[in-house]
């Protein structure tokens, strides 16, 4: 595999030809949140030409998707953030840029980077050292290559203290396996390897986290990527600086590196590899 634009779409809609009905049928939950009292159909105009982009450099148009299916929120610096409630497929990193005048135009890029994906696995009963290995042979075996793992760190008991010592790594993957695909291998895996959910962060043979999926923001019903607690966990960000330290958080446009300086208090004790 290499490295590849997937699609490439732009739309053009005059704003002035707005109905502002359209907000209900355009707009989803959070979108709508952000619409300003003035300027209300450039807003509109720009989440339409957005939308219509994202489904041309789909390739697929609107066929079979809905305009709630993802949102255009925005980043402090102003630029749209793509937020997916969907699961897409073909491409781990989306560009989107917005301009506006007499018309809106919407521009995203879909592109697929080879790795980009990051995974992390925790293990607190049992042989913790061989459930990582199995887990990462799993993978490996259902389509999740590893392309680079952290060391394994043994960390204290996160939430639930009274319990025994974890085995933590983190691991940069190459897939082909959309967002929902790969949480549905995770949760295969996870069970697989006998693990029983009884209580929330409660002991386990093995835990696998999607931490990252390229810098995409996926948020539905049952995933949430990023990691909904990456920033105060210091067994996601230890592993994480060993693998790639200036990788950036599509979410706070923070480095790792700034971002485990700010975390409180590192547990981690690098005991070897696997
Ligand atoms: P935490 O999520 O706080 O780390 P946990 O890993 O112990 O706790 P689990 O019982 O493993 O929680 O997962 C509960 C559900 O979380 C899963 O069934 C899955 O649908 C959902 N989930 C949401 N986002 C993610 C993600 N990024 N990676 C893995 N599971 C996720
Ligand atoms: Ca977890
Ligand atoms: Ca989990």
């Amino acid at each position: 595999m290499i490295d590849l634009i997937t699609g490439f779409g732009v739309d053009v809609v005059y704003v002035d030809r707005i109905d502002e009905k359209l907000a209900d049928r355009i707009l989803g939950d959070e979108e709508k949140k952000l619409v300003p009292d003035s300027k209300k159909k450039e807003f509109i105009a720009g989440r339409f030409a957005l939308k219509e982009a994202f489904f041309k450099a789909l390739g697929t148009g609107l066929n079979g998707h809905s305009f709630k299916d993802l949102e255009f929120l925005k980043k402090s610096s102003g630029e749209p953030l793509p937020v997916l409630h969907k699961d897409f497929r073909g491409f781990n990193m989306i560009h989107a840029t917005l301009s506006h005048d007499v018309v809106a135009i919407g521009v995203v890029i879909l592109e697929y980077l080879v790795g980009n994906v990051y995974l992390a696995l925790g293990t607190n009963l049992g042989d913790r050292m061989r459930n990582l290995e199995q887990a990462v042979k799993l993978l490996e075996e259902h389509g999740v290559h590893p392309r680079r793992k952290s060391h394994v760190y043994e960390t204290e008991p996160y939430g639930l203290k009274n319990q025994p010592p974890f085995l933590n790594l983190v691991l940069e993957v190459e897939t082909k396996l959309s967002p929902h695909e790969l949480l549905d291998l995770v949760l295969y895996i996870e069970k697989l390897l006998g693990r029983e959910r009884k209580e929330k962060w409660g002991p386990r043979k093995i835990d696998i986290d999607i931490l990252f999926y390229g810098n995409l923001i996926v948020r539905t019903e049952n995933l949430i990527v990023p990691h909904y607690d990456f920033q105060n966990r210091d067994f996601f960000l230890r592993p994480f600086l060993d693998i790639e330290p200036e990788y950036v958080h599509p979410l706070y446009g923070k480095r790792i590196s700034e971002m485990y300086k700010e975390l409180k208090k590192d547990t981690c004790v690098p005991i070897g590899r696997i």
